[in-house]
């Protein structure tokens, strides 16, 4: 978005509103303190006439302002701390793909492994995946247990363990809180397609776990695109 293309009543909108789309794609100098902030800023918004707006950091920063220590510019999308933040949050979701989270290793540990805090990672975590690690964790577990009902006659106590529960409580527990009903309520009326597909049945479950941890992965890699993309498209569809 270039200077000449900034539409001031949009920004203003944008700004009041902390449009979250807007994120990065211009920024707020107000005028009475100096600093300058992103759409998204969490301080209360200055009055509309002592605002004025930059398609850039830099441009802010020519003009005077300094960067506000709330919302801080420097991590506003398209900056390389957005671009790394959001590759943390990949190779987490390739680490947690691969059952980082489904032995004995938490939220703490795959923090360790990435080089930060726990903490830290969740907010990484609910700004570019839009959901915590562990319920990350959990939903993969369930469609990974979801994948080998549909596609194997193994039993659901096999299930559980192959898709990466550590108990059958945790199992039945996650599959209530998704679908409402027992696993076992699922099996029925597909357990006749299940037989017909027995002679194959332990190579299909070991192939099928594998594609849809593939498929999930690139799944979860499309949706970080697609919301990347999504800011850029309502920017550039902006003024
Ligand atoms: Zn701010």
């Amino acid at each position: 978005m270039s200077p000449s293309v900034l539409d001031r009543r949009r920004c203003d909108r944008a700004r009041l509103a902390r449009d979250a789309r807007f994120d990065g794609r211009f920024f707020t100098g107000v005028l009475t303190t100096r600093i300058y902030c992103r759409p998204t800023c969490p301080v209360k918004p200055a009055r509309s006439r002592n605002v004025i707006f930059f398609p850039t950091a830099a441009a802010a920063e020519g003009a005077g302002f300094r960067p506000c220590l709330r919302c801080r510019p420097e991590a506003a999308p398209g900056t390389p701390a957005w671009h790394g933040a959001a590759a943390t949050v990949s190779r987490a979701l390739r680490l947690i793909e691969r059952g980082f989270l489904d032995d004995a290793r938490d939220v703490d540990d795959l923090a360790d492994t990435l080089g930060m805090t726990a903490r830290h990672l969740r907010r990484l975590f609910l700004r570019h995946a839009g959901a915590s690690p562990i319920a990350v964790a959990t939903t993969r577990r369930v469609q990974r247990a979801k994948t080998l009902i549909d596609e194997t006659a193994m039993p659901m106590s096999a299930i559980a363990f192959a898709a990466g529960f550590t108990s059958i409580r945790r199992f039945n527990e996650a599959f209530r809180a998704v679908y409402r009903r027992p696993p076992s309520a699922l099996r029925r009326g597909r357990r006749r397609a299940a037989e017909r597909r027995r002679s194959g049945q332990s190579v299909a479950g070991t192939v099928a776990t594998r594609q849809i941890r593939r498929a999930s992965l690139s799944m979860l890699r499309a949706t970080i695109a697609a919301a990347a993309r999504n800011t850029h498209a309502s920017a550039n569809a902006a003024p």
